[in-house]
């Protein structure tokens, strides 16, 4: 492998001993076609020149990369499913494979698997990845990564030739491997699992790790001296709040908020039953086994505050007399700032000040709720406030913003300005339909593919995605040659 200077291998897990993972072997597949080659993120860390048998090496089978981890490491979990306590979890079809650093702003990332075969924790599983599941995790991350939500990337997919068997999908069906970039894998349930396992010592380590490496605003919080583990928790419980807002703004459902889902840095990651949201529903539910609608569209901000309390009792080894409420009520006041922001930067205007921009968005959703038009169309269609109205006007779903309940919203947009004018103008902003990815079209996507092997569609709608990404100043900067 070329040693590209972007390239900064940084296997910090190890640093916390051998009792936070197993080493294992990763699975031998029958044939290897690469379906998905993340290019951008590949130049972001120094992996872009690999060639086409460098990256199979790495990537299906899974040689290790240059001065990285020796030997996968399947990460040892648990998790509150569905709330409740499930302490057989772990890494059960993937594994820890690498750690370097982004070229651009330094941070540590991983590389990690979903399907590269069993573990210790696989429990009877097959330890794989459907080909349709590897295809869905792709565009979720992709789609989430243009309207600014803090996501893992897909970073890489081979099919790799087998028949699996599903509940969930006609079967057999095609397997894949998939490999994701994400912002460490120190997942709610990493903490909860040493906790539960009177590991206190673990657990300190583990905080005292997540400061070094992923917490920069912990290391500089008043409490990071005396008690590092609230000077942790108060950074964890800010960015789960402000990723809870940017779920919520962009339409996206998570589908699986369990505690194992969820990680310390605020990054959203592993998607499998996900959805957006078709029109305003705050019950909508994205996964068919949630018969509850405990993770419905609507209760996903309770959803992550319930687990930062869980998280908050993995803590009370170290955390000692250190009071967490006061901390947990810190979700609620972060959470309401930064999703008025977020919807205020999908509209695409000049924030005014907090009253007001919560007016705006009382008013949105009130047309939003009461005409039941497509989520994503208001967005688009009113992208930079009144200087977009003649285009609202002309859009396929233009009734609604005639309707008396689309009046306030029109009313409040008055006193705002575009934030990015120069964007209305991009052919992404002037088509008639925004760029969304609704049940019905990822079906379509993935019907071709299962019938012909036709990835058309499929690269089309990346393409399209990562355009309508860079018209929303979302896309990722390459590092400086
Ligand atoms: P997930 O639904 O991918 O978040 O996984 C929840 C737990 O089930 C984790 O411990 C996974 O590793 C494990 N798991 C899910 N699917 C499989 C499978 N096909 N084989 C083995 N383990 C699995
Ligand atoms: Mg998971």
């Amino acid at each position: 492998m070329p040693v590209d200077p972007h390239y900064r291998p940084d296997p910090v897990y190890l640093t916390l001993g051998d009792e936070v993972a197993d080493p294992v072997t990763p699975a031998r597949f029958p044939k290897h076609v690469l379906r998905f080659r993340n290019q951008r993120w590949a130049q972001r860390v120094g992996l872009g020149a690999l060639d086409q048998a460098e990256w199979e090496a790495a990537f299906a089978r899974f040689q290790p990369l240059p001065d990285n981890l020796p030997r996968p490491l399947a990460m040892r979990y648990h998790g509150h499913q569905f709330q409740h306590y499930n302490p057989q979890l772990g890494d059960g079809r993937g594994f820890l494979f690498a750690q370097l650093r982004d070229a651009v702003d330094g941070r540590v990332l991983d590389l990690a698997t979903k399907g590269s075969g069993t573990t210790p924790y696989s429990r009877g599983g097959d330890g794989r990845l459907t080909l349709k599941g590897g295809v869905r995790e792709i565009l979720a991350a992709e789609l989430l990564e243009a309207r600014g939500v803090p996501t893992s990337k897909a970073f890489s997919l081979f099919e790799t030739g087998e028949s699996l068997w599903r509940g969930d999908e006609p079967s057999p069906t095609r397997s894949s491997v998939l490999v994701r970039l994400g912002h460490s894998h120190l997942r709610f349930g990493t903490f909860q699992r040493h906790a539960t396992h009177g590991r206190h010592d673990l657990v300190g380590r583990l905080v005292e790790h997540a400061i070094a490496h992923y917490l920069p605003e912990a290391q500089a919080d008043p409490d990071a001296a005396t008690m590092p583990p609230l000077a942790f928790l108060r950074a964890v419980v800010g960015r789960s709040a402000k990723l809870a807002a940017r779920w919520m703004a962009a339409g996206f459902v998570h589908g699986v908020l369990n505690t194992d889902n969820m990680l310390v840095t605020g990054e959203s990651f592993d998607y499998g039953p996900w959805r957006f949201l078709p029109r305003w529903d705050e019950g909508f539910t994205a996964a068919y086994f949630d018969h509850q609608g405990l993770y419905a569209y609507g209760r996903q901000p309770q959803a992550v505050l319930w687990n930062l309390a869980r998280l908050a009792e993995a803590l009370a080894g170290v955390l000692g007399d250190a009071p967490a409420m006061p901390i947990l009520n810190e979700f609620a006041p972060v959470y309401r700032q930064a999703f008025v922001e977020a919807w205020l930067e999908r509209l695409g205007v000049a924030p005014r000040g907090f009253e007001a921009d919560r007016d705006l968005v009382e008013a949105s959703l009130q047309l939003l709720a009461e005409t039941q038009l497509p989520f994503d169309h208001l967005f688009h269609d009113w992208y930079g406030g009144l200087a977009s109205e003649a285009r609202a006007e002309a859009s396929p779903v233009a009734a609604a913003y005639a309707d008396s309940n689309a009046q306030p919203f029109r009313e409040a947009l008055r006193e705002y300005e575009a934030a990015h004018p120069e964007r209305l103008a991009e052919a992404v902003m002037q088509a008639p339909a925004p760029c969304s990815l609704l049940i019905d079209e990822v079906e379509a996507i993935w019907a071709p593919i299962a019938d012909r092997d036709d990835w058309s569609l499929f690269e089309a709608k990346i393409a399209e995605i990562r355009a309508y990404g860079a018209v929303m100043g979302n896309a990722p900067a390459a590092p400086a040659t």
